[in-house]
Formats: C-alpha cells, structure tokens, sequence
C-alpha cells in the first residue's frame, strides 16, 4: 500500500516534470530514483522527512489535520515591522500550539509538515501532507505585504488559472470526484495519474468551503469583513485534499506585529482556527454523513 502510494508520487512527478527548469528535473528525477531505491530496498517511506511523520498505521481518530508551518531553517520568511520576530519561529509556534488544542477535542489527530525549525522546500511539503492521509491541509504564514495597511488574518484557496481550458477534462475529474467524509484514509484509488497540478481539483469545493470557516472565524476575532482569496499557490497545487494557506495577520503591520507576540492574543488565535477547522468539519459531516 505504501510502496504503490509511493510509486504514485512519483508517476505524478514524472507527469509533471515537463514544467520544471532543467536542474529542478535532475533534481526530481533524482529524487523519484532514490525514492524508489529506497522502496525497493526497505518498502519503506519516500523520504528522510516523511519518515519523520508521526503517521498513525490506524487511525485511531476520524480526523487528521496537517499543519504545515510556513518557512523554516534558511528561509526566515517575514520579520516584525518593531519586533524582532521571525515568521518561520511565529508561526512554528502556532502551530504546535493548534495542534495541542486540536488533539484536546480527542477525536482529532495531527501531523506537522515541520515541528523544528528545518529547511523544506514546497514540493516536498505537500509530498508530507499528501503521505499523511490528512482530512485537511492548513499551512500557516504571518506574511509581509507591500502594502504596510494590509492587517489582520487572509485565508487563501488555489486559484485555477486554467479555468478557461478545464472543460476537456472536468468530466473525467467529476468522474475520479468522490465526497468528502469523516474518513482519514484516502477518498480515491491508491493510484491515481493525475498530473501534480491538477490534484487540488479533485478538492476545490471542501477547499472553499474550509477557507471560508476560517475567515468567517478570524473575521470575528479581528473585526474584520474579508472574503477568502484565490491564488495559484504551489503549496495548494498538489494537494490531495482540502488545503487552504492561512495568513494569520501581517507582521508588517505594527499593529499586527505588535499583537502577534503577545501569548494572550496568540492564544484567541489559536482558538479561532480551532473553531474555524471544528465548523468546516461540523459541517463536512452534515454534508457527507457517512
Ligand atoms: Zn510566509
């Protein structure tokens, strides 16, 4: 099971190596060689950091969240308009933080794309999430904006550029689309050769659905009215689930920075993304009862 889920990630990469610059494809196909080796060798897992998920073999809770803090190691990512914070440390802590309360409510487990402050680039990410069978992919970020008014919290979905070209073959996705349950284990064939790209396709509508629970709750906490945003995200493209990235508030911003540090509010954040996460579940289930 797990060597063909891994042969799978590696036929979607090699189906979607066509767009990779030259060394991007060496180092993929690289990637995939070793990959394989390693299966062959040990049936073991695709990579030195997958191996370090905490994947149950069992499930013992219905629900999986993957929390993928953004950044990590070398790529610092934002810094504090006053304060000398990090991203990379920030949302590492917020996360960790969401996922203690998230495992409180007991029927919810969690997997970390990065629980220490490591290198990761994004393909690799979303390789961990996929390998992790989550229910739902949130990736946490307290960005910069160009724009030093941008505050409070954006919830971001993929954007499909090629709405226009999608005709062809939104009937075979239709096909391949299966509903959204309760269930932690995958909704589709172990085996399924879609190109990266179009993974996230099969899971547009829970991903809306999911980004608008949690901008409806962060709205709440910062008194603000957004709607969720739509951008052609690469963490969000190979995604095989719901996936939605989550700028927690800009740390450009010397309001947002200022209460970003303060474990009083962190905490309300952390609670909202909580409720956010419980109501798009709540609701999944309504949906989808089985
Ligand atoms: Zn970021």
């Amino acid at each position: 099971m797990v060597t063909a889920r891994i042969i799978a990630v590696a036929a979607n990469r090699l189906l979607a190596h066509g767009t990779h610059s030259r060394k991007a494809c060496i180092q993929c196909l690289a990637g995939i060689c070793r990959n394989l080796l390693v299966v062959l060798a040990l049936g073991g897992p695709i990579s030195d950091a997958i191996a370090q998920i905490d994947r149950p073999q069992t499930p013992a809770t219905p629900y999986l969240i993957a929390i993928d803090p953004g950044h990590g190691g070398s790529d610092a990512g934002a810094s504090g308009a006053r304060s000398a914070a990090l991203e990379k440390n920030l949302v590492l802590d917020l996360a960790l933080q969401l996922g203690k309360v998230l495992q409180t409510e007991g029927n919810i487990t969690v997997a970390f794309i990065r629980n220490s402050d490591v290198t990761l680039d994004l393909v690799r990410r979303t390789e961990i999430a996929n390998y992790s069978q989550g229910t739902l992919l949130i990736s946490l970020h307290a960005g910069a904006s160009n724009n030093l008014n941008s505050h409070g919290a954006r919830v971001f979905m993929i954007a499909d550029k090629r709405q226009q070209d999608t005709a062809s073959f939104a009937a075979p996705l239709n096909q391949l689309r299966t509903p959204l349950s309760a269930s932690p284990v995958p909704r589709l064939p172990t085996l399924r050769l879609i190109p990266w790209e179009r993974a996230h396709e099969l899971y547009d509508a829970p991903s809306a659905a999911l980004a608008s629970a949690l901008q409806s709750s962060l709205n709440m906490l910062y008194g603000t009215q957004y709607d969720i945003c739509s951008e052609p995200l690469f963490l969000l493209k190979g995604a095989q689930m719901p996936a939605v990235l989550v700028e927690v508030g800009y740390l450009t911003h010397i309001e947002d920075d200022e209460r970003l540090q303060k474990a009083e509010f962190q905490q309300e954040l952390v609670n909202a993304l909580k409720n956010g996460i419980l109501d798009y579940l709540a609701n999944s289930r309504r949906i989808n009862p089985k």
